[in-house]
């Protein structure tokens, strides 16, 4: 039986896609690669589950991505998000795994014009060029308006078989969805944080900044109040409990060092403050005059600052 690796995210697409080749009777392997912005891990073993077939999670190294991220040589869509070059790189693991299977092809649910970066028809065809696997990249949603691939040439897939979806439509899909007996999410973007401009934003911040990578942990941007102090520190506060109880949550989550700091009112309502990189003395001058600036005027005996090594 000849087999594929097919790419999961656990949105319909990637489902469909590969479903579409299973029922011609190719054995479906699948891979999810799940980022530190886009955890898709458990949305497409869900997806796997419902197909029956074989996951492989691959989890990129953090830090590597974040350089990804920070020197995408295709650019970036409307956030900070490097669609191309991670799309790339989700296919050179997937051609990886293709080769230790000995399968010979590779399934995407890339729709030809979709809003999403990287679904033009010049990007669809450079992956497969970049990837190294020229003609051996089906994507059974818009097989009929791309050129033919080695496997529907050959006759391993009847092209046939396959579609002619174009743009943000999703009725065709959801259809298809249906027939199969799949569900899932419209679109696996929305689980990745870096589509989001205000987000994306506070990121290329934060790796402009001289903080180590390894401290640049995805929660960290998830809050829209912060303020750098140059390019050394960072001040984020809560907005309300729900912000404050995350802040405490991603203070356990960083590193035990004396310049991650978190400071928490004493007898008065007001926000829990993380500050990251600068020094005791100078992140309570920092979390002090920003009180102040919101008309709370204490004095630092009411807050009470903690780092991990003292605790
Ligand atoms: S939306 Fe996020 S996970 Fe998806 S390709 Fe773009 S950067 Fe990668």
């Amino acid at each position: 039986m000849s087999r594929c690796v097919a790419l999961l995210s656990g949105d319909l697409d990637g489902a469909v896609a590969a479903a579409l080749v299973q029922v011609q009777g190719i054995e479906v392997h699948t891979l999810a690669y799940a980022t530190q912005f886009s955890p898709v891990e458990e949305a497409a073993r869900q997806s796997a589950e419902q197909l029956q077939v074989p996951i492989r999670i691959v989890q990129p190294e953090p830090t590597e991505y974040l350089q990804l991220v920070a020197r995408p040589r295709f650019g970036y869509g409307k956030g900070a998000n490097p669609c191309c070059d991670c799309r790339l790189a989700m296919l050179r693991a997937a051609v990886a795994w293709m080769n230790e299977l000995e399968a010979e092809f590779i399934v995407t649910g890339d729709v030809l014009g979709q809003k999403m970066m990287g679904q033009k028809r010049s990007h669809l065809e450079m992956m497969e060029h970049h990837a190294g696997i020229p003609g051996r990249l089906v994507r059974p949603l818009s097989a009929k308006l791309l050129t033919p691939t080695l496997p529907e040439t050959t006759g391993l897939l009847d092209r046939e078989r396959f579609h002619a979806i174009h743009g943000s439509g999703r009725r065709k899909i959801r259809d298809l969805a249906k027939r199969f007996g799949l569900t899932g999410s419209e679109k696996g973007a929305s689980r990745c944080r870096l589509v989001d401009p205000a987000y994306g934003a506070r990121l290329q911040a934060g790796l402009a900044s001289k903080l180590p990578k390894t401290w640049l942990l995805p929660e960290l941007f998830d809050f829209p109040r912060q303020r750098w102090i140059d390019q050394r520190g960072l001040i984020v506060s809560g907005r309300n409990q729900a912000e404050n109880e995350k802040l405490t949550l991603l203070f356990g989550r960083l590193p035990a060092d004396p310049t991650i700091l978190l400071a928490t009112p004493l007898g008065f309502p007001g926000p829990t403050v993380l500050s990251v990189g600068l020094s005791r003395a100078e992140a309570e001058r920092q979390i002090l005059a920003g009180l102040r600036d919101k008309g709370i005027n204490i004095g630092g005996e009411r807050l009470r600052i903690t780092d991990k090594l003292t605790e």
